[in-house]
């Protein structure tokens, strides 16, 4: 085992006794709650959970009535390799400290509460998956952070819908800068043949559910659905926590 998986596993196990000391704490702000994984009052009125209308595609909610077709005008003009996308809740300044928590401290024991939400969110996508890949980390990122977010949410989500999870099918081959402020079209360009699969015997005729934490523009699930495309996965969609409310706008 790595010394890095070891190191974290020793935390996580530490903070799991700890926590079983302390009353149940918000996922999102730590203020003192009755059920361990839900949110307190402050942040539920503050969160907003993605439901219909949404774009088909790209899963972007809608304000208001919606008339006709239920495809945005990003979906229309540039149609994305995955089928659909779909996002538990909106990312935004409220929900923001989650989703970074889960990137960069050591709470990755909400994942398995946050699995719970990806399952709410994504049902149909998960009823008709055959498998669950994690978008991935580079070899570096993953050394700094010593795991995968995204690994950890489709393990556990893996668990809690007895639907195959095959953690390592993607790899990263190109390390891309942050995505930081870019626009939709850079961000493409950013990420463009960063991915390739390496277990392509156990996604070729599959439909690859993919897993993340945050979907911005697209341009990553774009980029890993195409990939997994043309290893021979049968299609794919992709199911994240918290999805930027707008198309092609940087999130900062
Ligand atoms: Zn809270
Ligand atoms: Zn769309």
């Amino acid at each position: 085992m790595p010394l890095a998986t070891a190191a974290h596993i020793a935390r996580t196990t530490a903070r799991l006794f700890l926590d079983s000391l302390l009353p149940p704490q918000c996922l999102n702000c730590n203020a003192v709650v009755d059920r361990p994984g839900s949110l307190c009052a402050d942040c539920f009125s503050r969160f907003t959970f993605i439901t219909p209308p949404c774009c088909e595609h790209c899963g972007i909610p809608f304000e208001g009535a919606v008339i006709g077709d239920l495809v945005c005008g990003a979906c229309l003009t540039d149609r994305p390799a995955f089928e659909r996308a779909r996002a538990a809740f909106v990312y935004n300044a409220d929900s923001r400290a989650l989703v970074l928590k889960l990137k960069h401290a050591d709470r990755t024991d909400a994942t398995v509460h946050l699995a719970r939400w990806l399952r709410r969110a994504g049902a149909e996508l998960i009823a008709r998956c055959d498998v669950i890949v994690p978008v991935p980390l580079h070899r570096w990122r993953l050394l700094m952070r010593t795991y995968n977010q995204a690994a950890l949410l489709t393990n556990a989500l893996a668990k809690l819908s007895g639907k195959p999870a095959v953690p390592d099918a993607l790899v990263r081959i190109k390390a891309t800068p942050s995505q930081g402020r870019l626009d939709r079209v850079a961000r493409r360009r950013n990420v463009a043949k960063a991915f390739a699969v390496q277990r392509p015997a156990q996604i070729a005729g599959k439909r690859v559910l993919l897993i993340d934490d945050v979907l911005t523009t697209g341009a990553t699930a774009d980029a890993c659905a195409k990939t997994l495309l043309m290893a021979g996965a049968s299609a794919v969609d992709a199911l994240v926590l918290a999805r930027v409310p707008t198309s092609g706008a940087a999130f900062s």
